[in-house]
């Protein structure tokens, strides 16, 4: 891949810290004017994270001697018109992975507002985290969304980010790291509220799961 999409700061992790003890208050850092970076259009941004996501666990397939699957369809769709996931409506403001058919969808004007209100790293930390779960599928015996998968979908979506950034697929820089974190807590999923710690666990949680996945790899995970 030539792409290198991603601002994202390698300091991930003292940041993570940093941003827990003040309770992610935060706002959203924006991108610079006339950073160059902005000439990926969210489509762009879009495409390179299912496409490398999807070339990460490939990888990570064949090293286990395994043959990843890859998912049959990436669906982009608009308020309640997303496609159903075993007889559940999709729900707008959303992304999900549904095992049945083993596809990802995601309301494209929801994901293209957080790109535009946080950043790249929006589309960067939702993706890998949904095919994070279409790893889950592949991995486990049967599929089920709870906190303990969430916590797992957020640290395969730091090994995945961290594997990409040191395989040079994304290139890192500063800038990126409040985008990420805050899009643990802005983005969607299927069955429940992103924020109910009871669904999906606490920020901290989170932010805490991610930044193991991001700093010891998807075995940590
Ligand atoms: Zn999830």
């Amino acid at each position: 891949m030539t792409r290198a999409p991603l601002r994202f700061v390698l300091a991930l992790l003292v940041l993570a810290a940093s941003v827990l003890s003040c309770g992610l208050t935060r706002p959203p850092s924006m991108n610079p004017p006339g950073d160059a970076q902005q000439d990926d259009t969210f489509e762009d941004d879009v495409v390179s994270a299912r496409t490398l996501s999807e070339q990460f666990w490939k990888q990570q397939f064949a090293r286990l001697g395994r043959t990843y699957r890859p998912i049959t369809e990436f669906i982009p769709y608009s308020g309640s018109a997303g496609p159903s996931c075993g007889g559940q409506p999709a729900v707008p403001n959303n992304a999900f992975y549904c095992p049945v058919g083993h596809f990802i969808a995601f309301d494209r004007d929801w994901m293209e507002g957080l790109w535009s209100d946080m950043g790249d790293g929006s589309v960067y930390v939702i993706i890998p985290h949904e095919f994070g779960h279409a790893v889950q599928a592949q991995l486990r015996s049967t599929f089920q969304l709870n906190v303990q998968a969430e916590l797992q979908a957020d640290c395969y979506a730091g090994a995945t980010l961290s594997g990409l950034v040191s395989g040079g697929a994304l290139r890192a820089e500063p800038g990126d790291e409040d985008e990420l974190l805050l899009s643990l807590e802005a983005a969607g999923d299927p069955t429940d509220d992103w924020l109910d710690p009871a669904a999906h666990g606490t920020a901290e949680q989170r932010q805490s799961a991610f930044a193991e996945g991001y700093r010891s790899g998807v075995g940590a995970c």
